[in-house]
């Protein structure tokens, strides 16, 4: 017998208090509505949880308002790098990217990694070169410079420092980034995220986003979780396997284990971001150690929830 389907996406974490201030949270929240709304289709219409974390990380990169894909933040040389991955709960297979110019969907690139090499994570050139074999759509470098992130680069290099999307140019506040989890109608789980990382970083700096484990992990047998925050404490505290880790061996559901995870990240490093988590059952749970957090959910295909807050 089918059973209900679970689906939830993220836009960033932080105070998001500079939506308040420009007024785009309506925008956001239509956005993130939308794109929610699509995902049910494809996991009502029998499409696999994998599907459909693919078709919202693919929708959320495609709107310039988040942080990945044509949003995509600027590196220290006003660059786009982006990362991704996707993994798929059922086998434990997983793809990512690192390092991509130009690649419209990297979240597409990421399910090439995963369905059609024998790795799990390619990076720059011979990331670039699997996309040519694989017949990804590139775009040129000026679809991805949104004047805002321009503007915010320049702030950034005028600081002197590396910031979050989101974030103003003072201390920390607000984190970017894209993510969905879904549990399919066979109970099936996956998870992808995907970024341009933060603004103005350095010297090839890889995040959390496409690492297995610190920012995105799906196993059908405990949970499937994508993160969103400062990569380096993510990657420190493997925080995706850890919250998959309180359900394996403390039987914790999604809610309990999504706030053991933000307790654990903030008692070890200090943490700030937040996680979206759907456990085998197919409950879903939001956390966060930031103030906000943008988020859209569909518990057990009931109505669709979007908020900017847990
Ligand atoms: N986690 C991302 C990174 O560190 C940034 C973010 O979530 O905004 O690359």
């Amino acid at each position: 017998m089918k059973d209900n389907f679970s689906l939830i996406i993220h836009g960033g974490a932080g105070s998001l208090d500079h939506l308040k201030r420009e007024g785009n949270g309506p925008e956001i929240m239509d956005s993130v509505r939308r794109i929610l709304e699509g995902g049910r289709h494809v996991l009502e219409t029998g499409g696999t949880a994998l599907d459909a974390v693919e078709y919202c990380a693919a929708e959320l990169e495609d709107d310039p308002l988040y942080n990945a894909g044509r949003g995509s933040v600027l590196n220290e040389y006003g660059e786009v790098e982006m990362d991704a991955a996707i993994m798929d709960g059922a086998t434990l297979n997983a793809g990512a990217i690192a390092g991509v110019t130009t690649i419209k969907n990297p979240i597409q690139l990421a399910r090439q990694v995963l369905e059609r090499s024998e790795h799990v994570m390619l990076i720059g050139k011979g990331a670039q070169d699997f996309a040519k074999v694989c017949g990804i759509r590139r775009m040129p470098d000026d679809y991805f410079f949104v004047d805002r992130r321009v503007r915010q680069w320049r702030e950034a290099q005028k600081a002197g420092g590396m910031m979050l999307d989101h974030e103003d140019a003072t201390p920390p506040k607000k984190l970017g980034t894209i993510g969905a989890v879904a549990r399919d109608m066979d109970g099936n789980l996956a998870a992808a995220t995907a970024t341009g990382g933060i603004v103005n970083m350095r010297w090839g700096r890889v995040g959390d986003s496409p690492i297995i484990g610190a920012g995105v992990f799906a196993d059908n047998e405990t949970c499937a979780v994508s993160a969103t925050g400062y990569g380096e404490q993510f990657q420190r505290t493997v925080l995706c396997k850890m919250i998959s880790n309180f359900v394996y061996f403390q039987q914790k559901d999604a809610a309990a284990a999504a706030m053991a995870g933000i307790k654990y990240l903030v008692e070890k490093v200090n943490g700030l971001g937040g996680v979206i988590v759907i456990d085998r059952y197919g409950s879903c749970a939001v956390d966060h150690s930031t103030s906000g957090i943008i988020y859209g959910l569909i518990d057990k295909a009931g109505p669709g929830i979007c908020k900017f807050t847990k």
